[in-house]
């Protein structure tokens, strides 16, 4: 590979690393600042600059006087398309490969960036139609607003004494995805709420089993009623 092709390549996978966050941040309820993105990317302020001049220049996001990130049309739909992908490649390797799920959110966010349009309509064909991602997320499914207007809800406003089924967990923390496997938190399990305790954890029932989650874990758990 030519030098100009590497490089090339390196700002194309940066380019939908950041369309991407910007749409998911979006999608959170987040103000986009440059600060936002640095965070969410564990990239330097500067560099951070230096793509979003790139990506106002390629009329694919619009930077407000007050520093908000806004997405054109045209990048909104890159961040889409990069976001269908990777949920496809987490199927893949979980469904066909047989890959555990608290691992295929690392593994997607490489292999994303090399599917091409022929590729991902093989993955179609072979997966099927599937709205969500091993984690329970999907691109329909991106705000919070849409999760309450399907009846969910987060797991820490759930109610003592009711019963819940595990819609989705958020995916980009792997370690706070191998804690929940290990505690047996998965989408699609079921759990009773035991009790909402004083000092803000939730103990829940999962498989028999009595375990209590702190916030930080709970409010990354979206429930609905089972
Ligand atoms: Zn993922
Ligand atoms: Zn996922």
């Amino acid at each position: 590979m030519e030098r100009g092709d590497e490089l090339r390549k390196v700002i194309t996978v940066s380019k939908e690393d950041y369309l991407k966050a910007i749409a998911e941040a979006e999608a959170e309820g987040q103000t986009v600042i440059a600060a936002t993105l640095s965070h969410w990317l564990s990239v330097t302020r500067p560099a951070v600059t230096f793509a979003l001049k790139r990506l106002a220049k390629d009329g694919l996001v619009s930077v407000k006087g007050d520093g908000r990130i806004h997405l054109t049309s045209q990048g909104r739909q890159i961040a889409e398309r990069t976001i269908v992908r990777h949920h496809l490649i987490e199927r893949m390797l979980s469904e066909i490969f047989g890959m555990a799920w608290y691992e295929v959110h690392d593994e997607a966010e490489r292999l994303e960036h090399a599917v091409s349009p022929a590729f991902e309509k093989k993955l179609v064909e072979a997966l099927g139609e599937k709205e969500v991602c091993p984690h329970g997320n999907g691109l329909a499914l991106r705000s919070p607003a849409e999760r309450r207007k399907r009846g969910l809800c987060l797991l820490t406003e759930a109610e003592a004494g009711s019963k819940y089924r595990i819609a989705s967990v958020y995916e980009r923390d792997r370690r706070l995805l191998e804690f929940f496997d290990k505690e047996g938190i998965r989408p699609g399990v079921r759990v009773g709420v035991e009790a909402r305790n004083y000092d803000g954890t939730v103990s829940l029932s999962v498989d028999k089993r009595q375990i209590r989650l702190g916030t930080s874990a709970a409010e990354k758990v979206w429930v609905s009623k089972s």
